[in-house]
């Protein structure tokens, strides 16, 4: 812990900042009020998870606005 950390800023958005320290391998991740300091891996995992979500809730909407058209033009493709 003698060394001095030097966080990278990885991402700066409005709603998200992301962090990560090479040294002790931690990344923090700051949404909104929470602040989650994850390790290397977890990061890993948690990156895998949200591109694993997004496609999910990508699909729903997409059945959504497909539902929302009406059944009769969802049967049929033009
Ligand atoms: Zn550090």
């Amino acid at each position: 812990m003698s060394r001095a950390c030097k966080h990278q800023s990885l991402v700066d958005d409005k709603i998200c900042q992301i962090s990560y320290c090479a040294d002790c391998g931690k990344v923090h991740l700051a949404l909104g009020n929470m602040t989650l300091h994850l390790d290397r891996d977890q990061f890993d995992q948690l990156a895998s998870s949200l591109r694993r979500a997004e496609m999910q809730k990508q699909q729903i909407d997409r059945a959504g606005s497909l539902a929302k058209d009406g059944v009769a033009s969802s049967k049929q493709f033009h």
